[in-house]
């Protein structure tokens, strides 16, 4: 058994940070990542990071825009926080060395993105999330903090108290993928959740074939909540043969879209007003899949993403790595021709309910990054508000995981505060897969050691129990069928039939899943292996998704429902909230937060 005060689960941007932040404040902090860290998907983001850096931009413009953003579902004591936070965390990373493009005169260049009110993404050409893995990879070594990678994380070991309130997480078990090995790793302060997001729910992603929302998964069946779930962000610039992202600075510098009709129809057809193709990602998507679904597309699919006109030399400084991307995955020389482009999933706005702090509501377990929703992206995230979510949170969740002293939070969690419960009627039974919870709630609470142990025993016979099957079906075939109906059901556009269709191609998995193999035999590398217990989180994940996109019969943000055509800010300013206590999805609402420190958010009208 490994021992450290603080385990952080994943080692992209969030994680990284979270474990600089334990080191700091005096912890032995430690990461566990399936992935070497630098090949974490933080790697892939292009366009660069929203900060108030300069004169003439704010503080409260930049919450404001974020507020506006999430159509007003954000929590304001998480949208402050990240806003005041992320300038001296962006100064930070300078001074670590991030190399972020600049002006002539020296300072750091900022450039327009969706939804921005002023120009304020700071970046690093298009390989923003690169050059930030690697700055972030840099301060971890020179601490000396222990990096176990290649290390797959399957179950946070965490008392079963009856309610997950009063349950604690003493650490986690991980299978050794070099090895075959399945190991605890016991923390004595924390454990903090990095894991990233879930876009192998859906078979067209701009996410690798690692984001398969582990740490989602396993906080849900520890009891702690999921929130949002159905907020699922589609990217309107996407490559249609690979799903490969085409970066929102593509538009900010000032590239164009246009329909088979040759018209720029962000603003030929009227859809976001004078912000054309600026809009948020939400309402390009839209309009996007309007004008293909109205038969002005190309090929009945996707619509043209065109920069020549920004001339080589800017193209080659600000956006070149996209110039790589449209040759080698498309076959399209972009200084030459337009690119295809179609909506794709692209992040998880929902996720594991923490507060500012990264606190779940099971002790001792914490949350930062894409895997959280501590929520300041609400309905909708803007382009450029992942990267600093994940140094300002990441940060606070490693230091309260190290034991500082932090600010009282004001975002509630767990079933505390106001709460409503909710109700939802499925055609099929949800839920289940062989009663395989973290914590089941029975009430044998034991010690931290014992607790671990018994962890690491259900890991081994899971293992066991899947190695041992000599045949079966194979995940890869229950994996395309899930992503395929998470695509065709629950994508940009949203209605009650389809959501259900949904639910039972789930419910098809999930039946599936119990006759699952691993054709792989091998005791070391054996992925097959890592991927089945993989395809179990999706099912959980998809199930909660479509669930939450059933209950929310409203439209917000990047939730579109056919029957359902307005925003309802009567009923619907709260959250969704999704609980696994007892093997079985339960419903809850909270509500959401709009008071500030200096004002309360006013919900307006989001025309763009
Ligand atoms: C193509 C693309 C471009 C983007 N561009 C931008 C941008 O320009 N600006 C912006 O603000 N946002 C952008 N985003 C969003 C943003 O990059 C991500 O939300 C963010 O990087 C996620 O960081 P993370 O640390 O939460 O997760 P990741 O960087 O994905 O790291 C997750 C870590 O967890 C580990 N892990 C996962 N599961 C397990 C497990 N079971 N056991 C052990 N380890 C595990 C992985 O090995 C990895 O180290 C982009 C997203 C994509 C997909």
């Amino acid at each position: 058994m490994h021992e450290h005060d603080v385990i952080v689960v994943g080692g992209g941007g969030a994680g990284l940070r979270a474990a600089i932040a334990a080191h700091e404040a005096g912890a032995d902090a430690a990461i566990v990542s399936k992935l070497h860290p630098v090949r974490s998907h933080t790697g892939a983001a292009e366009g660069g990071i929203n900060a108030a850096l300069r004169e003439g931009d704010s503080v409260e413009s930049h919450a404001y825009d974020t507020m506006k953003g999430s159509d007003f579902l954000g929590d304001a004591p998480a949208i402050e926080t990240l806003c005041e936070e992320a300038p001296e965390d962006v100064i930070q990373l300078e001074h670590w060395g991030m190399p972020f493009s600049r002006e002539e005169d020296g300072t750091v260049s900022q450039r327009p993105f969706g939804g921005l009110s002023f120009p304020r993404t700071t970046y690093a050409g298009a390989e923003t999330g690169h050059h930030l893995l690697h700055t972030m990879y840099e301060q971890v070594v020179k601490r000396g903090i222990r990096v176990y990678d290649e290390y797959y994380v399957s179950r946070l070991a965490v008392t079963d108290e009856p309610a997950p309130e009063d349950r604690t997480c003493h650490g986690v078990v991980a299978y050794d993928i070099k090895t075959g090995e399945v190991e605890g790793f016991r923390a004595t302060n924390g454990v903090v959740l990095a894991t990233g997001g879930l876009g192998q729910v859906y078979d067209h992603t701009t996410n690798a074939v690692a984001n398969t929302g582990d740490g989602y998964a396993m906080a849900y069946r520890a009891g702690v909540p999921l929130e949002d779930m159905e907020f699922v962000q589609f990217h309107p610039t996407t490559l249609p043969s690979t799903g490969v992202l085409i970066s929102e600075a593509v538009r900010g510098e000032g590239g164009i879209l246009y329909n088979s009709e040759g018209e720029r129809f962000m603003f030929e057809r009227g859809y976001a007003g004078e912000w054309g193709e600026v809009a948020s990602r939400d309402v390009v998507s839209r309009a996007e899949l309007t004008e293909i679904n109205e038969g002005r597309g190309f090929e009945d699919d996707y619509v043209m993403l065109d920069m020549r006109h920004l001339g080589e030399e800017r193209i080659v400084d600000r956006l070149e790595n996209i110039l790589h991307l449209a040759e080698d995955f498309q076959g399209v020389d972009a200084l030459e021709e337009p690119m295809p482009v179609k909506p794709g999933q692209h992040y998880q706005m929902g996720g594991v309910e923490t507060d500012e702090n990264g606190e779940t509501c099971v002790d001792g377990l914490y949350a930062a990054g894409e895997t959280a929703c501590v929520s300041v992206h609400g309905a909708n995230r803007l382009g450029g508000n992942a990267l600093p979510e994940l140094f300002v949170f990441g940060k606070r969740a490693g230091y309260a995981a190290a034991g500082e002293d932090m600010k009282t939070a004001e975002i509630p969690v767990g079933r505390r505060g106001e709460i409503e419960e909710g109700d939802v009627e499925v055609p099929v039974s949800v839920g289940t897969t062989g009663g395989d919870v973290a914590a089941d709630g029975a009430g044998a609470v034991a010690d931290a050691e014992s607790v671990l142990e018994r962890a690491v025993e259900r890991e081994r016979e899971r293992r066991d129990e899947l190695m041992g099957r000599e045949e079966g079906i194979h995940h890869a075939e229950i994996r395309a069928e899930l992503q395929e109906a998470m695509t065709r059901f629950v994508n940009v556009f949203r209605n009650e039939d389809g959501l259900q269709s949904a639910l039972g191609a789930i419910r098809r998995a999930r039946d599936l899943y119990q006759d699952v193999y691993v054709r792989d035999p091998s005791e070391t590398f054996n992925t097959d292996l890592v991927q089945t217990i993989e395809t179990r989180n999706l099912i959980d994940l998809a199930e909660a998704i479509a669930l939450s996109a059933l209950v929310r019969d409203e439209f917000r943000g990047a939730h579109w429902r056919q029957e359902h055509q307005e925003r309802d800010d009567e009923n619907w300013l709260k959250h969704t909230m999704l609980s696994w206590n007892d093997g079985s999805p339960e419903v809850w609402f909270r509500p959401v937060l709009l008071e500030g420190e200096e004002k309360t958010y006013e919900p307006k009208t989001r025309s763009y």
